[in-house]
């Protein structure tokens, strides 16, 4: 007999790096919980910005609901207007700090998606107008490299700065 959890993809870890064992990662990031890395840079009542642990370029941000959502469908209609808004916010500081060439804006939904993690979450990717590849490393092109920590401090800077220029 076939059984039908063997074409349920794996869900298993993390494409790099072990993953927590927690029920869920942005719960427990909502909680400011140990159990996670803590990258929040930004909060509001209905969402939280947070940095992406393995980041896809430098800046890259998630968004998410502070309560634990799976379905983009069940957001309540102020929700998506705040979402909105954050977005906008998350962008503009974005923009400001690292002068993008432009972002890719999106999530992923479902088993089959690719998503790791059920918790709805929005990611932005900055993009770059050249982005750093193998020859540009042998050539001796700088590589952005920033520390966490201190990306960290600075992102909240810029979204607590720019939250007040626009209110
Ligand atoms: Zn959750």
């Amino acid at each position: 007999m076939i059984r039908s959890h063997l074409f349920v993809p794996s869900k298993r870890g993390y494409a790099r790096g072990e993953r927590p064992k927690v029920d869920c990662i942005l719960c427990e990031i909502v909680a400011q919980r140990d159990t996670v890395t803590r990258l929040e840079v930004y909060r509001t009542e209905p969402f939280l910005v947070s940095l992406n642990i393995h980041p896809y370029t430098t800046g890259h941000l998630m968004i998410f609901p502070t309560r634990h959502v799976e379905d983009p469908r069940d957001l309540k209609p102020k929700e998506v207007t705040a979402l909105h808004k954050i977005q906008c916010l998350a962008l503009d500081v974005l923009t400001q700090r690292y002068r993008p060439a432009g972002f890719n804006v999106g999530y992923n939904y479902g088993d089959a998606s690719g998503a790791s993690i059920s918790h709805f979450h929005l990611h932005l990717v900055p993009r770059y107008p050249r982005e750093i590849g193998f020859m540009d490393i042998l050539g001796g092109a700088k590589i952005m490299v920033e520390d966490p920590s201190e990306m960290i401090a600075e992102i909240r800077q810029h979204f607590l700065r720019l939250e007040k220029e626009q209110n």
